[in-house]
């Protein structure tokens, strides 16, 4: 379907406004900005009446966890591991992931996400029609131990369960590479992951490093070093990498990060929830890293917006008076980049044509001068359209089967409520 949206009011690549600019959306793209007169075969849309952001991206996001969501404990992170750990012998089958995954992707998508990062979901992800850098995950835990039982071979299977996501031209889903954390993996692991890394140069990698305090201590003792110089030392430090947290690291390895151009995605909301620590942002800002801003799971963050998760980051930083565009990059234009979607994370000629439509008349987004500033710190607004790709994955704030989704999800959430009481 070919859209002409008239009048637009926007944010552009540059974080400007502009008022009153016509997008033509052909072929998943936006083709062009500026002024069209003549048109014929396309669906004309009053642009007046909306406010356009580009679809956020979420960088660091958990399918599996939004079931523990208000049950699980969240006075430290072991304890909310050793909580869902009991859950999981009962989770693990396909089915029960996938119903879990479809209804987080649901709430992401009512918020606005247009892109996820996470491990598994290939399937829910492809249904809903957002964009993913799906990792296969490699963790040696009784969950995930299927996945982990000779990886190698099955890392280079996946793309073949999934022919119609992994078909040549699709930029829909890209496979990754998914550690959980250092403390799941020996030597031996992590050397068979640096060999399909550094073969595959179009996988990216994730990892969570340094959340608490604890965990650094117990990956210092097994490996003899911290994280950071083991990542380096198996050749897992680099563009294609997102590490995620990085709460309690050195002046060194933050030299090191920046230097290696590795990315950083850091979840204030969900370590504020488990009282893990904050990162130095301010030292990964001034060292040139690119930052952005994950939500984490649903369990420990109880919100799937991004733009929830700006706001939190702001005030927990609040010395560094990190500005509006500032904060919309770390949730476009930053995880763009990171998870390797060059053509998102704005709107702007070329790019794949994932927006947001707002409503304008909306008091959170007035006066429209300041905009931006409104939007990020006023009550949250959820789109009224979303579009991905060109096409509506969210009309007039509903999706098609959202219904069975949400029906299914909560016959299983509320089976494991009943048996945590
Ligand atoms: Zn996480």
């Amino acid at each position: 379907m070919k859209y002409l949206i008239k009048n637009a009011n926007f944010i552009d690549w540059e974080n400007k406004l502009v008022v009153g600019k016509d997008l033509l959306i052909n072929n998943g793209k936006i083709e062009y900005i500026g002024k069209v007169e003549k048109t014929s075969n396309i669906k004309i849309i009053d642009g007046n009446k909306y406010l356009l952001l580009p679809g956020f991206i979420n960088s660091h996001f958990h399918l599996g966890e939004t079931v523990f969501r208000g049950h699980a404990p969240n006075n430290s992170l072991q304890s909310y591991l050793d909580y869902t750990s009991k859950f999981n012998k009962k989770l693990k089958s396909e089915k029960n992931h996938h119903i879990i995954s479809a209804f987080s992707i649901l709430e992401a998508v009512f918020a606005g996400t247009t892109t996820i990062s996470c491990a598994r979901g290939w399937l829910a992800t492809e249904e809903s029609k957002l964009r993913g850098l799906l990792g296969y995950p490699i963790m040696k835990s009784e969950k995930l131990m299927k996945y982990y039982t000779g990886f190698t071979g099955k890392f280079n299977q996946i793309s073949k369960k999934f022919p119609k996501l992994f078909k040549s031209g699709n930029t829909q889903i890209s496979l990754g590479l998914w550690i959980h954390s250092l403390h799941f993996l020996d030597e031996d692991a992590l050397y068979l992951i640096s060999k399909l890394f550094n073969q595959n140069k179009n996988i990216r990698l994730t990892i969570h490093v340094a959340e608490t305090k604890e965990g650094v201590k117990k990956i210092r003792k097994c490996f003899k070093g911290n994280e950071i110089e083991i990542l380096k030392k198996f050749k897992l430090l680099n563009e294609r990498t997102n590490l995620i947290h990085v709460n309690h690291i050195n002046d060194d390895s933050i030299k090191l990060i920046a230097r290696s151009k590795a990315n950083i995605t850091i979840c204030p909301t969900s370590n504020l929830f488990l009282n893990t620590g904050l990162p130095n942002l301010r030292k990964f800002l001034a060292a040139g890293i690119n930052t952005s801003i994950g939500t984490d799971g649903l369990a420990t963050n109880y919100s799937a917006s991004l733009v929830d998760a700006a706001k939190v980051t702001y005030f927990a930083f609040r010395n560094l008076d990190l500005k509006p565009p500032q904060l919309l990059d770390m949730i476009t234009k930053n995880p763009a980049k990171a998870l390797g979607f060059d053509k998102c994370g704005s709107i702007k000629e070329g790019n794949l044509a994932d927006i947001l439509f707002f409503k304008i008349e909306d008091s959170a987004l007035n006066p429209i001068e300041n905009t931006l500033k409104n939007f990020i710190f006023g009550k949250t607004i959820l789109p009224i359209h979303v579009m991905i790709d060109g096409n509506f994955v969210v009309k007039n704030g509903k999706i098609a089967n959202q219904k069975e989704i949400i029906n299914n999800f909560e016959e299983l959430a509320s089976k494991i409520e009943n048996e945590t009481n």
